[in-house]
């Protein structure tokens, strides 16, 4: 929850704005404002308080404790100006906080930490479990002094800056592993979610004896608790509760496995006790090897004194899985670029894209970060290399303007990509909406796109779609319309597009769509100059219903349809 206070009226309007944008996010604190700080303070994890900093600083000072457990804490000025990330910037999310005030107030987000403000990921927002002198580590990180990488594997981490690489002196260290290390000083541990950990349980064992097990096996195997993933076990085990408390003591999910999946894989130590009890010769190792990896703790028993042992584990290390994200960076302006495609951009530590795609985000990628770019017509080749990448371990970002997905790079490289890596999509803005929104309401009713590139598909495929389109009386979207080598294919869609919609039918064309040299015109089907096409553009048909209303493009949503050449595919629709 955040907890809300304001004293002033001002302070109190923008503080009812931030309740209405976030239902069920926020509690408002009311009366006299030192009780309501301190109330809020205890019971939320992040305040906003519409006051000045001076004014909180003084109230938080008897209430701090610690980093990791206090709530992240922003101020809004008075005229709603800015908002302060005042304390716990990354731990308790008050720099993400401050953004997302500032959008809802149109307030400045104020960043003090050093590591946002200089563009470095700080240690402790990379999504691990970090140890050591995180401080002393992130300080040498960002004075750009030589800290030496040591990473057991590729994980699919944003990218380090470059003075922090397997080669660089300086003495301090950061460690990327789920061994347990020598934590001297300026030394930092990074711990990868990389042991599965299976348990297998009697009936009501005791979670001391399931936790006491746990954290033996792998002291005695040299890991770090940090790195467990997840605790996993058979399914009749899922509401165990000394196995259920263990893994909310860890903080970690439990995960179970049907009793036939877990009896199919192939253990070292199998046993006749739990084939009995819940039909699968193995549970702890069975479980923990079920998603792959290598066994480095075989299954062990706990060792309660005086009476049987009621608990049996075994630890896996899994490799990591990189990360393939592939994202459409919307028709060209930068305030259609998604924030969920910045965040992608700034997670990645190697970028695939077309150069001129790369050009246009340039400056939002975090430093240190690997910029793999080709030119026009590499598209199976770059599907490949981001793959590649990916399957190396590394988090990648694969570009494409406008949607991803649309004509572009998401299909060759999922068609290259298998189990081995996790794939996110970010959807864009692809250039039929972002040419739809300058039209008007070109869209209103069923639409279609249709390339009218003869480079991949043959020209008698799209001729057949087009028509398809053309007698079912839909809205269609042309790209690749026209270039240089290829002048007579949008002549002809638009002459079979004839033989079903009046020559008045409204036609509209954009070039450059949110571009620096965006242009727009609405036209008809007899009025259109194919030779005004090129590249850059989009040409929108309109459907038979479709008009032209004060110089837009509107089509209607009616289901019912004004005009008296009902479509053959629309009978029967009412
Ligand atoms: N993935 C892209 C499309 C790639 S195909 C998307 O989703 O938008 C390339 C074609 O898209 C171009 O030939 C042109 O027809 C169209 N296009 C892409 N961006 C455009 C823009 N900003 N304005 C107009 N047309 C655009």
């Amino acid at each position: 929850m955040i907890g809300l206070i304001s004293a002033t009226a001002a302070g109190t309007v923008a503080r009812d704005r931030l309740a209405a944008a976030w239902p069920g996010r926020t509690v408002v604190y009311e009366g006299p404002v030192r009780e309501a700080v301190q109330r809020a303070f205890t019971e939320c994890e992040q305040l906003v308080c519409f006051l000045a900093t001076g004014a909180v600083v003084r109230l938080l000072a008897p209430l701090l404790s610690d980093k990791a457990s206090d709530p992240g804490v922003v101020c809004v000025d008075e005229a709603g100006r800015h908002a302060v990330a005042l304390l716990g910037g990354h731990g308790g999310g008050a720099n993400a906080l401050a953004g997302a005030v500032g959008e809802v107030l149109g307030a400045a987000p104020v960043v003090t930490t050093a590591t946002d403000a200089a563009g470095v990921p700080g240690l402790d927002m990379l999504g691990l479990a970090v140890e050591g002198d995180v401080a002393g580590v992130s300080r040498a990180m960002l004075d750009g002094a030589g800290v030496e990488l040591r990473a057991d594997a590729v994980w699919p981490l944003p990218p380090l800056p470059p003075n922090v690489s397997p080669g660089a002196g300086g003495g301090a260290v950061l460690h990327v592993t789920d061994r347990i290390v020598e934590l001297g000083a300026r030394t930092a541990v990074l711990r990868p979610a990389s042991l599965a950990v299976g348990v297998g349980a009697s009936k009501n064992a005791p979670v001391e004896e399931v936790l006491g097990l746990i954290r033996d096996a792998l002291c005695e195997a040299g890991l770090s608790p940090l790195s467990i993933a997840e605790l996993v076990t058979v399914d009749a085990k899922a509401d165990e509760p000394g196995i259920v408390a263990a893994a909310s003591q860890l903080g970690v999910p439990l995960r179970t496995y049907a009793a036939d999946e877990l009896a199919r894989i192939e253990v070292p130590n199998p046993s006749g006790a739990p084939l009995a009890a819940v039909g699968t010769p193995s549970v702890a190792e069975a479980a923990a090897l079920a998603a792959g990896g290598e066994l480095l703790v075989p299954k062990r028993k706990s060792s309660p004194v005086g009476r049987a042992a009621m608990a049996t584990c075994a630890v896996v290390r899994r490799s990591p899985r990189g990360r393939l994200a592939v994202v459409g960076l919307g028709p060209g302006a930068r305030d259609l670029l998604t924030p969920r495609a910045r965040e992608e951009l700034r997670r990645a530590s190697v970028l695939v894209g077309l150069d001129q795609y790369v050009d246009q985000i340039r400056d939002l990628l975090r430093p240190g970060t690997t910029v793999l770019e080709s030119g026009l017509g590499a598209e199976e080749a770059r599907a490949r290399t981001a793959v590649a990448e990916a399957r190396k371990g590394h988090a990648v970002a694969l570009i494409g303007s406008g949607d991803a997905g649309v004509y572009a790079m998401a299909s060759p490289a999922l068609a290259e990509a298998g189990a081995d890596i996790d794939v996110v999509g970010v959807p864009g803005v692809t250039a039929a909406l972002a040419a739809a929104a300058i039209l008007g309401a070109p869209l209103g009713h069923d639409h279609v796109s249709i390339s009218l590139s003869d480079l991949h598909t043959p020209w008698e495929v799209i001729e057949r779609r087009v028509r398809a389109a053309a007698e079912a009386d839909i809205i269609v979207t042309f790209y690749n319309p026209r270039s240089r080598g290829r002048d007579w294919q949008l002549p002809k869609a638009l002459s079979i597009l004839s033989e079903h919609r009046e020559p008045a039918t409204p036609v509209g064309v954009v070039r450059n769509a949110s571009r620096p040299d965006e242009s727009s015109r609405v036209t008809s089907l007899a009025g259109l100059d194919p030779a005004t096409v090129d590249m850059m553009t989009v040409v929108t048909v309109g459907n038979t219903a479709t008009r032209e209303i004060a110089g837009r493009m509107v089509t209607p949503r009616g289901y019912r349809w004004q005009s008296a050449t009902t479509a053959p595919a629309q009978e029967g629709a009412e």
